[in-house]
């Protein structure tokens, strides 16, 4: 039963390379599931990346920042981050920023293998990283002013590492949270063996939450030979949790595992905010092209969906968000059916149709 009536306002914001079309995709689908379910969304369109520094000198102008914080969610495709200037010129980066003003510490990455699809490790995997957004090695975030990357002398480059108790509970706390609802394991991954003192603050703020979770199978694990286990099987893990930068790389090399990063969803979620991202960035090797799989960014938007269901205790939009999920298991599972990152050679707007055609048949 729906219990909220008010339209959703989506900012929608394309990015780079890939972006466009990948978000036209995702809106097809998201319009079949606005149909299915009688959803009310209202979609808010505004430029972030090369094209709005083009337009209006930044790629991130400041009304988009405040769009955001007034939107219910934001869907925001990938950006072509390396290729910005410098920020004096206008070069802003839309995803660190957006997660930093949103205040989106949790960065839900899940990596599902899909029926008829063998994922690379030989077994079915289901898992979810849990990714710290909002310190750790970025530069761009884990400073209150400046930016933790400078240069003392010409020949001397540092970066600094920002690891906060509060930041590391909280992360924890969203992972333990969802283990609960999942296979009730959790996996904390550090480098506390060499980073004692940051990784060390973050993994007893991790044993602490996990000592209030007597129900939830409990273990650590190194980075480096995390990245070997995820290769060796996948399927050991159910929830891992784990800073900033481990999270990044171990979450594409876990998607990778379970087929494609092209099926890669995440989710920036914080306690007021959430920003649907796919985990890839702009693959400006395919960009133009009409064959990027649209699978992640339309999964990262199912996650939305399901976030606002959760929160607005609003069962149609938790419907509508497995009815997505569940259309791209069944489109994933024809061969015929895929892009040619998963060796098939739809393309990118016809599979956004197929999912959507699936989904108008939802029951
Ligand atoms: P990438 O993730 O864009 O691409 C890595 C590889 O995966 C490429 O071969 C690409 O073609 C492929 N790929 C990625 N998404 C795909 C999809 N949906 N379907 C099929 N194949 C896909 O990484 P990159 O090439 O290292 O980075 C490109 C740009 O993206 C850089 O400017 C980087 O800074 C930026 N980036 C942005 C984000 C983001 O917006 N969240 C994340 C990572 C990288």
């Amino acid at each position: 039963m729906t219990t909220n009536t008010s339209r959703l306002r989506l900012l929608v914001l394309e990015g780079d390379g890939i972006g466009p079309e990948i978000m036209a995709a995702t809106l097809r689908v998201l319009q079949a599931a606005e149909r299915a379910f009688g959803l009310k969304l209202a979609f808010e369109p505004a430029q972030v990346g090369l094209a709005a520094l083009r337009a209006q000198g930044t790629t991130l102008p400041d009304q988009v920042v405040e769009m955001a914080k007034a939107a219910d969610g934001v869907v925001l495709g990938p950006v072509t981050t390396h290729e910005y200037p410098p920020r004096a010129q206008g070069g802003r980066n839309p995803s660190g920023e957006l997660r930093k003003t949103l205040d989106l510490y949790a960065n839900i990455r899940p990596a599902r293998s899909r029926a008829g699809f063998p994922p690379r490790c030989g077994k079915p995997i289901d898992l979810v990283i849990v990714r710290e957004n909002t310190e750790g090695f970025y530069a761009d975030r884990n400073m209150h002013l400046g930016l933790g990357e400078f240069m003392p002398t010409p020949d001397l480059a540092l970066s600094v590492r920002k690891i906060t108790r509060e930041g590391s509970t909280r992360i924890a706390e969203a992972a333990f949270r969802l283990a609960m609802q999942r296979r009730k394991k959790v996996t904390a991954v550090h480098k506390s063996n060499v980073l004692r003192v940051t990784d060390g603050l973050f993994l007893e703020c991790v044993r602490a939450v996990a000592a209030r979770y007597p129900d939830i199978t409990y273990e650590e694990r190194i980075v480096d030979a995390m990245a070997a286990l995820l290769v060796r099987d996948a399927s050991a893990f159910d929830v891992v949790v784990t800073t900033n930068m481990y999270g990044d790389i171990l979450s594409d090399e876990a998607s990778e595992i379970s087929g494609s990063l092209g099926l890669a969803a995440s989710l920036n979620a914080g306690s007021a905010h959430a920003v649907a991202q796919a985990q890839h960035g702009s693959a400006p090797d395919i960009a133009g092209k009409n064959i990027a799989n649209p699978a992640a960014l339309i999964g990262s938007a199912a996650m939305l969906l399901a976030w606002l269901g959760d929160r607005r205790k609003d069962n149609e939009l938790t419907r509508a968000a497995a009815a997505i999920e569940a259309a791209l298991d069944t489109a994933i599972a024809q061969p015929e059916w895929r892009t040619p990152d998963l060796g098939g050679s739809l393309g990118t707007d016809a599979f956004g149709e197929k999912v959507a055609a699936i989904l108008s048949t939802s029951p």
